[in-house]
Order: C-alpha cells, then sequence, then structure tokens
C-alpha cells in the first residue's frame, strides 16, 4: 500500500541548491500536505553532503532527506538511488523541477518503476487523495489535466513553474540511502561540470534575460544584448531565427524547441512575438517589447512596449542601467 509521501530530487551545485529544486521542494510539501504525507527530498553527491547541508532542506518543508553518494549531475546513478528510496518508502509520488537533468532522471524513473510520467507540468493540486497535474499543450493554447492511476506518479515540471516558500520549518531528518549503481549507471563520467558564462550562460537561472531576435540585423548585433544583460548583471536569449541563421547558440534559444523560461525581466529586442517563442517566455513577470513595428504581435502579450529602432534604444538603455546601479 503506497504512503501519501512525495519525494522531491535537489539538485545542487557548488555548496548551493539550485533555485528550480527549491521550489520544487517548496511545493513537495504544499502537496504532501494536501495528501496527508509528508515531503523528503534525496540529494546526490560526495563529500560535500554535510549533515547541515541535506537537512537545510526542512525550511523549504522537507522533513526528511534521503542522502545517496554518487555522481551528481548524472541520470542514470540518482534513478538507482531515487528506485532503492522508493521501493523501501512506497512514496506516491516523485517531483522534478524541471530543467534537462529532471527530465532525463524522471523519464529513467517512470521506466524503471512502471510509473505514470506528467512532464511540462505548469500547476499540480491534491484532490480526493490523488495528485492533479496541470500540462499546457497545443503551444499552451489549452491545459490538460492529468490523473494519475497506480502506485507511483512521477510530475516533472516546467523550470521555475513552482515559488519557493522558504517557511523556516525545523531541519530535516538525514538519511543515507543504501543502494547499489546498475552496472549501466557506472558507463558514463562527468568529465566537467561547470558554470556556463557568455553566450553559453545558464539562461534557466538568470532574474533579467534579453534576448535578441533577427531584428538585430546580423550575429554582431548580439553585442547590444550582451551588453545590457551585463549590466543587469543578467544573461542574453535568443529566437530559433537567430540560432537557425547561427548569430547566437543553440542553449541560448527559448521557445517552443527551445527552452522555456521564466525570468523577473524578460527585454525582446527585434522579436516579432511568434507564438513558438511566447510559449517559451510568457511565464516572464515582466515582458518589455522594444520593437520598429507597432503592430508586431510582441505588444500584444508585453507589459511594457517600446516602438522604436533596437540600435538607439538598447544602448540608451544600458547607458540608463549603468547610472543607476552607478548612485
Ligand atoms: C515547429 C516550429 C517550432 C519553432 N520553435 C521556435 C522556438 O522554439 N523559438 C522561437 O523563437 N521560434 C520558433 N519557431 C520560429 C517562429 O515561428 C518564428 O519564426 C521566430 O520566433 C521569429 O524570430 P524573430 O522574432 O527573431 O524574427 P522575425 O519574426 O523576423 O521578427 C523580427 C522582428 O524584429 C523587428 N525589427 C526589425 N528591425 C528592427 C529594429 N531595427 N529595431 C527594432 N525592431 C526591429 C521586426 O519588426 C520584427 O517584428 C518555430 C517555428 C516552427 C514552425
Amino acid at each position: 500500500m503506497p504512503s501519501s509521501d512525495v519525494l522531491v530530487y535537489a539538485l545542487h551545485y557548488e555548496g548551493a541548491y539550485n533555485k528550480n529544486s527549491l521550489g520544487a521542494v517548496s511545493e513537495g510539501a504544499r502537496l504532501a500536505a494536501g495528501l496527508g504525507g509528508t515531503c523528503h527530498a534525496i540529494v546526490v553527491g560526495g563529500d560535500d553532503l554535510t549533515d547541515d547541508f541535506c537537512a537545510a532542506l526542512g525550511a523549504y518543508g522537507a522533513t526528511k532527506v534521503h542522502r545517496a553518494v554518487a555522481p551528481e549531475g548524472l541520470a542514470q546513478p540518482v534513478v538507482d538511488a531515487m528506485a532503492k528510496v522508493i521501493s523501501d518508502g512506497g512514496h506516491a509520488y516523485a517531483l522534478f523541477g524541471g530543467g534537462l537533468l529532471g527530465f532525463e532522471i524522471g523519464a529513467g524513473l517512470a521506466a524503471r518503476l512502471d510509473a505514470g510520467v506528467t512532464m511540462e507540468v505548469t500547476a499540480v493540486r491534491a484532490e480526493g487523495g490523488r495528485l492533479v497535474a496541470e500540462r499546457p499543450i497545443l503551444g499552451d493554447s489549452a491545459i490538460s489535466e492529468v490523473h494519475y492511476e497506480g502506485d507511483l506518479g512521477i510530475v516533472i515540471a516546467r523550470l521555475n513553474a513552482f515559488e519557493i516558500d522558504e517557511t523556516g520549518g525545523a531541519p530535516a531528518a538525514v538519511q543515507d540511502v543504501d543502494f547499489e549503481l546498475s552496472p549501466w549507471s557506472t558507463k558514463a563520467t562527468m568529465v566537467l561540470r561547470g558554470e556556463q558564462r557568455g553566450e553559453q550562460v545558464n539562461i534557466e537561472d538568470a532574474d533579467v534575460l534579453v534576448a535578441g531576435g533577427r531584428g538585430l540585423g546580423k550575429a554582431e548585433g548580439f553585442a547590444l544584448c550582451e551588453e545590457l544583460a551585463e549590466a543587469f548583471g543578467g544573461a542574453v536569449a535568443a529566437t530559433r531565427a537567430v540560432v537557425d541563421a547561427g548569430w547566437y547558440s543553440y542553449s541560448a534559444q527559448i521557445g517552443q524547441t527551445g527552452k522555456s523560461v521564466a525570468p523577473k525581466l524578460y527585454i525582446a529586442a527585434g522579436i516579432s512575438g511568434a507564438i513558438q517563442h511566447k510559449v517559451g517566455m510568457q511565464g516572464s513577470e515582466n515582458i518589455v517589447a522594444i520593437n520598429k513595428d507597432a503592430n508586431a504581435p510582441i505588444f500584444e502579450f508585453a507589459d511594457l512596449g517600446v516602438v522604436g529602432d533596437l540600435h538607439k534604444v538598447l544602448p540608451k538603455l544600458t547607458a540608463a542601467v549603468k547610472a543607476r546601479k552607478a548612485q
């Protein structure tokens, strides 16, 4: 008989939890309360996993943290550890905050434990003792509700779908996971793990994104976006049109076939606002659009629109941000 407990994977890097994971732990605690269960987290890594580091997830609502010694950043070892914890503990749901690693682990776990899985989830609720996940479909024009059957349901959220809620709960109990790595889990090793910078910056965690589209005119036009992003302490994003044209790297592409982001501020420069781009950035708290065409679709969902030539507007904006920061 499964419990009503929720197990959340908490990703960390250089001694800090990923904010997307903290949102997932907070959401896991809320959902577990609605199910009448408790929220557990699982943390994978090496010597860096001190008792205090693991127990700190109690402040976000986890009552227990399962500590697994295995390479962090690779999917299969985490699948091994999570499968063991769930098999022993009978958790009813596993929750991931999203991101590429979360997708890979969640999919692997679903296959391993024959569980139901929903990806790109934007909201979850407890109803009648079970979870119901909401997932946007058809280019985000409709929401499908997914009900789970069976003993284990896996919820993989869209990046940053959940609010971080630091409730200040008691330190979580820390329990080491006694598990074995599958033979195939040791076939891949981590060669290098590092934070991406410059054009390769990790856009999913940035509070401010300056996105450039075909209106930049040429690859060199991205310098304007980079200068503004640097002034804000943010990162640069791009449309598929410019990525396909080779003006910027694919890792910066936002949209249906790129990444979904939800920064505090999204500045769209020279971007028309096609639906395939919109689905990846419409969750941003504030959208500012700069476009010389007053009829561009992006103005229909921007919070603030500037009709003008980005080559004039962006440098002025950069100078203004720098001046404000210097005060
Ligand atoms: C299956 C599929 C999947 C797709 N997936 C994605 C995706 O993931 N992400 C994505 O972005 N797109 C995606 N697309 C492509 C999408 O449909 C659009 O073609 C693309 O988003 C347009 O990019 P853009 O806004 O840079 O270019 P454009 O649509 O060409 O817009 C350029 C804009 O710049 C403005 N402009 C020009 N010069 C200036 C200037 N000097 N100052 C200010 N404004 C100026 C113009 O008025 C125009 O509005 C997908 C398409 C398909 C069919």
